[in-house]
């Protein structure tokens, strides 16, 4: 080895190290590629955890493997990548926001879904925020987020064998995550604190780095703290509601704090749900140690803030008795100067009203600029429901806006979808994710032959059992039963596949499709056209209607009569459900409407290939257009749940055997669907556009990040 090699395999070294603590490896599988050969038993250990596997390393293997020129230059190639990705100045931010300069957004949120590795998120809300991190790196809007460190993180999931749910909540390792701690100039954690009840409750902050942006996760875990503060930040929404207000006083509070304390000034708060709402308190109180009087010191924290709900029922919003937060407010409530009522009228509907509790999302409304539900039915819903918090005459004057969420595409795609599009769309097209024209060239069958998408189902619906086929060895080892004799018999690779995955919240009605038991036994059945369906989800730990859906799925797959054609994956979490988005033909989703704010697993399934099958709300109601997909019930509901219950049933059904089975099973000479093909079009060519991260971040940018009124 000459000494410029040398210094080559060192800067590389380095290079990997950067690499590992930044989450762009995240969306680019090649760089996943080069920590998946230094070590595959790692890899997969670890949750596919870069930042464990570099450290499982040692510094004299690193050096003797990348004498190996192709993996050296595979690697320099990747980190080329990834600083021009850093330095890259001609972003969408850059070049369509002129007035830019000096804006910061701050978004608060109290999980972040960025990855299986670092399991601080439990369900949709997180992996929305995560995406939108993403997006607003690849755009170049300048973002930093805030949320807490979770050391335990959300609950892995195992079924017993009597296919109840069991929550463990393995200690998360800092030293092996993609997180830094932040420290001054002399090394030392940064630290600032908030006032609980009487006491003051310290907290240090970890830096995540998500691409361009940055997020910080502030973690009470402090020895100078007493031990039940130091469990504030345990668990991902962990406890009873004095520790969920203590949680929120940390996020919201703590957060502006924290930002203060390293400098960074934002220019807008946006509060992803309600949860951080008490940063408005402490802009406000900032305000009013300035000297502001409270009415200027309001309008300004207005001026600054937005608010994202997410929540279309009135019991689905956080809110707290008055004592509680008394008790646990009020050192900073006299910090602030305000009294106990004043404090407490911020969050109610009627400030005049004692007896009221006191409300996140009505304290968020009440303190931001704008406010926006997350589709375009979820904000008429939203309307509706505060119309006199507003003092509206009609919802249609209740000043909340809509922007529907979406996906972070390329974080979501599989490697093998990503290589069909590279072939086929030239290397450019992740640049323009979210313009029409690339994603109209799929209706042209020269630029994307049937042969070749279908060739592409095939591989992902294989890619997908074989991964069943794995975990479900994991499953039956656990409980003892023989997984040698059946585990070719698990899901047919022919076979028409429907997935279904998501939290288990009784509002998503997973046991829905079990509902005329005998039917489903004959279509799954049949001969000549059968289909299988893949399930996955975690029930709420204290959600015990919850954990009989999954009680009763688990069931079924255990049914002679359904076995290896009814499949419950444990442990839904992005790993999960990155496999299955890929591999399925159909996504099932049928919440009860209008439950379902928004939802984005569906929008994950569309760049392979996929195609939904749901109730028109959320998202649907505005993706779904006749011939790209299929919907079930129409633009309106029953308020009698029993009865809308059993028409989404019924229609679910009558659809399924009636439109989706046979167009999938209906083959030319060629062995190809091809109407089922023109459906895939049509979906991916008036969909992918609209319904993913980059179009949401720069809505956001643009109706409400820059404008201030
Ligand atoms: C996408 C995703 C969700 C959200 O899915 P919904 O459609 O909103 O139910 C939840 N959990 C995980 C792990 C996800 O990847």
């Amino acid at each position: 080895m000459n000494a410029n090699f040398m210094k080559r395999t060192e800067h590389a070294i380095a290079g990997l190290q950067r690499l590992a603590y930044n989450l762009w490896w995240t969306w680019n599988p090649r760089a996943q590629d080069i920590f998946h050969a230094l070590s595959e038993r790692k890899w997969r250990s670890s949750n596919h955890n870069a930042v464990s596997v570099l450290h499982s390393i040692s510094h004299a293997e690193l050096q003797a493997r990348l004498c190996d020129k192709d993996f050296l230059a595979s690697v320099e190639e990747v980190l080329q990548d990834f600083d021009e990705y850093l330095k890259k100045k001609d972003t969408w931010y850059a070049e369509n926001v002129a007035e830019a300069d000096g804006n910061l957004i701050a978004y608060f949120s109290a999980e972040f879904g960025l990855h299986e590795c670092l399991p601080i998120y439990s369900g949709g809300l997180g992996v929305l925020a995560g995406d939108h991190t993403k997006s607003a790196s690849d755009l170049g809007v300048p973002f930093v987020g805030i949320s807490l460190f979770y050391r335990n993180g959300y609950f892995q999931q195992t079924i017993g064998p009597d296919g109840w749910q069991h929550e463990s909540y393995p200690l998360l390792d800092t030293e092996n995550l993609p997180v830094e701690l932040v420290t001054d100039e002399e090394g030392n954690a940064v630290t600032a604190s908030v006032e609980i009840g009487h006491s003051t409750v310290a907290f240090h902050a970890w830096r995540v780095n998500v691409g361009r942006a940055t997020i910080y996760l502030l973690d009470t875990n402090r020895e100078e703290n007493d031990l039940h503060y130091r469990e504030i930040s345990s668990r991902v929404y962990g406890g009873d509601s004095t520790t969920r207000v203590m949680q929120e006083t940390v996020l919201g509070i703590g957060g502006v704090r924290l930002l203060r304390r390293l400098g960074i000034s934002p220019t807008v708060f946006h509060m992803n749900e309600g949860h951080s709402a008490f940063l408005t308190f402490e802009l406000l109180r900032e305000q009013l140690a300035k000297g502001a009087a409270r009415p200027d010191a309001e309008n300004w924290v207005k001026r600054h803030c937005v608010f994202t709900t997410h929540t279309p029922v009135p019991a689905g919003h956080d809110r707290f008795t008055p004592d509680l937060l008394d008790h646990l407010l009020s050192r900073f409530r006299e910090s602030i100067g305000l009294d106990h009522h004043t404090l407490l009228s911020y969050g109610r509907e009627r400030p005049d009203d004692d007896k009221e509790t006191f409300c996140m999302t009505v304290l968020a409304l009440k303190m931001s600029r704008a406010a926006n539900g997350v589709s375009e039915l979820h904000g008429q819903v939203s309307r509706d429901m505060w119309t006199s918090l507003f003092n509206a005459e009609k919802p249609e004057d209740v000043p909340i806006g809509h922007i529907t969420n979406g996906v972070h595409i390329l974080g979501w795609m599989a490697n093998r979808t990503r290589q069909f599009w590279h072939r086929h769309l030239g290397s450019k097209w992740i640049y323009y994710l979210k313009k029409e024209a690339i994603w109209a060239q799929v209706s042209d069958p020269d630029l994307v032959p049937d042969e070749d998408l279908w060739a592409l189902r095939y591989g992902l619906r294989r890619d997908m059992i074989e991964y069943v086929r794995r975990m479900m060895r994991h499953q039956f080892d656990r409980v003892g039963a023989d997984y040698n004799t059946v585990q070719d018999s698990i899901l047919s690779p022919d076979a028409l596949t429907i997935g279904f995955a998501r939290r288990f919240a009784t509002y998503k009605r997973a046991p829905l499709f079990f509902r005329e038991f005998n039917r489903v036994v004959e279509m799954i059945n049949d001969p000549d056209r059968p289909i299988q369906l893949v399930f996955a989800g975690k029930a709420h730990p204290r959600d015990d209607q919850g954990k009989r859906f999954i009680q009763e799925i688990v069931g079924h797959s255990k049914n002679p009569a359904l076995f290896g054609k009814i499949v419950f994956l444990e442990n839904y979490d992005i790993n999960v459900a990155r496999h299955m988005i890929s591999g399925v033909d159909v996504w099932l989703n049928n919440p009860r409407r209008p439950m379902e704010a928004s939802g984005t697993s569906g929008m994950k399934i569309l760049i392979h290939g996929g195609l939904n099958f749901s109730i028109q709300d959320g998202w649907w109601r505005e993706g779904y257009n006749g011939e790209n997909g299929w919907s079930i019930g129409g633009d309106a509901h029953l308020d009698d749940v029993a009865e809308q219950d059993a028409r989404d049933a019924a229609q679910l059904y009558s659809i399924l055997e009636e439109q989706v089975i046979p167009e999938f099973y209906d083959r030319d000479e060629y062995g190809i669907p091809r109407r089922w093909l023109q459906r895939v079009r049509k979906s991916m060519e008036t969909l992918i556009p609209e319904f993913n991260t980059d179009r949401m971040v720069s809505d956001y940018v643009l109706k409400y990040y820059n404008s201030e009124d």
